[in-house]
């Protein structure tokens, strides 16, 4: 297979951590005689240095002609004093709208190694493998008016919740495309008792769901499943959830698994590319030291291969072999437990490396 990737690992440990993750995609590469172009461009601090803006048109340029896109992180205090517009986290806004990035997918998966590592008890974490679909581009957090303070000439404050059916389903019908990659079950998310939104947003649920018979659905109140998550997260498989019910819970799912160094993301289009990153930010503090943990940014790579590319196969022997590495005791600093040997963020890449051959 022959693809062209848009590598772009911004600022902080975003280049130490791409370059781990390009090592793994390489190896598959070469493994499984696949072709991947890689194109670097500059997004973020870096880009603001060089071009005066955060995301040059080249970079968007690139992205567009690339069949997926890695990102590391961005920003780092050096930029905070700067006027919005040059800032790092713009780059990040712009691009997510320069390419409809409509729809956020954030994996949970339980460890049983780093088990240790979350709030919850064992065995209600073991085992959970989840993701949370987000709706990212709609929602209440782009609502109208924008001037908001006064409710019929007295003070107070007015946010609209305002969904058109076409931004609803084509989010709906990502989820299923997941689900149908996974174990064929969605749990669609709503407050139908008492949002309209919400109500439309069902129907529209169960009209995707006709074309998808093998995908079983079900509709759950955004408070049941925020309860349901801590009691019994092993229940769910996708959940699909309009753009604020999504930041809430995909926090909450978040802490399922421990560490932050742990996981990826990926946001999709209608089109293409997709994007996929770690969740986790640039980390300045820790920035060229070679103790950041790569292994949220491989992940990132495994959903690309399957999301992307359709290489299921590879995808799992990624996951494989970062699940391995850690029943063997490897762990960077963020994710340490006891009795397990600490290792740098290359160590960690070549350990994973290892375990794919
Ligand atoms: P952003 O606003 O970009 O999301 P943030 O303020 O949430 O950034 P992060 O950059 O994610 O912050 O870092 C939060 C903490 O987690 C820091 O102490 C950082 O060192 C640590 N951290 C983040 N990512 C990693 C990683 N991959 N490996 C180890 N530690 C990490
Ligand atoms: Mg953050």
């Amino acid at each position: 297979m022959n693809k062209r990737i848009a590598v772009l690992p911004g600022d902080g440990i975003g280049p130490e951590i791409v370059a781990g993750a390009v090592r793994i995609l390489q190896t598959i590469e070469t493994l499984y005689g696949h072709q991947f172009e890689l194109t670097y461009a500059d997004i973020g601090g870096c880009a603001t240095d060089k071009t005066g803006t955060p995301l040059p048109n080249e970079t968007i340029t690139i992205c567009k002609n690339s069949d997926a896109i890695l990102l590391g992180a961005v920003g780092g205090p050096k930029w905070d004093s700067l006027p919005v517009e040059k800032r790092p986290e713009q780059g990040l806004l712009k691009i997510r709208k320069a390419l409809n990035l409509f729809a956020n997918l954030r994996p949970t998966t339980c460890y049983e190694s780093l088990a240790d590592s979350s709030p919850l008890k064992k065995d209600i974490i073991e085992g959970v493998d989840l993701i949370v679909v987000r709706e990212l581009t709609g929602g209440i957090y782009f609502g109208t008016p924008s001037e908001r303070r006064e409710i019929g000439g007295k003070p107070g404050a007015v946010d609209t919740l305002q969904y058109k059916n076409e931004e609803i389903e084509r989010v709906i019908e990502k989820a299923f495309e997941v689900a149908k990659t996974r174990s064929k079950k969605i749990t669609s998310v709503d407050k139908a008792n008492v949002l309209e939104t919400s109500r439309v947003w069902r129907e529209i649920a169960n009209q995707v769901a006709e074309k998808y018979p093998d995908v079983l659905l079900e509709h759950m109140l955004v408070d049941n499943a925020a309860m349901q998550l801590i009691r019994n997260p092993k229940q769910f498989d996708v959940i699909v959830t309009e753009n604020m019910f999504g930041d809430i819970l995909s926090d909450e799912a978040s802490v399922l698994t421990g560490s932050l160094g742990m996981l990826a993301s990926s946001s999709l289009s209608e089109e293409g590319p997709y994007l996929y990153e770690p969740i986790h930010g640039s980390a300045p503090d820790i920035a060229g030291e070679n103790i950041a943990n790569p292994l949220a940014t491989i992940l990132s790579t495994s959903m690309m291969l399957r999301l992307s590319f359709q290489l299921d196969k590879e995808a799992t022997v990624i996951e494989e072999a970062v699940n391995n590495v850690l029943n063997k005791g490897y762990r960077t600093r963020d994710i340490l437990s006891p009795n397990c040997k600490i290792v740098s963020t290359n160590e960690m890449v070549e350990a994973v490396n290892k375990e794919i051959f």
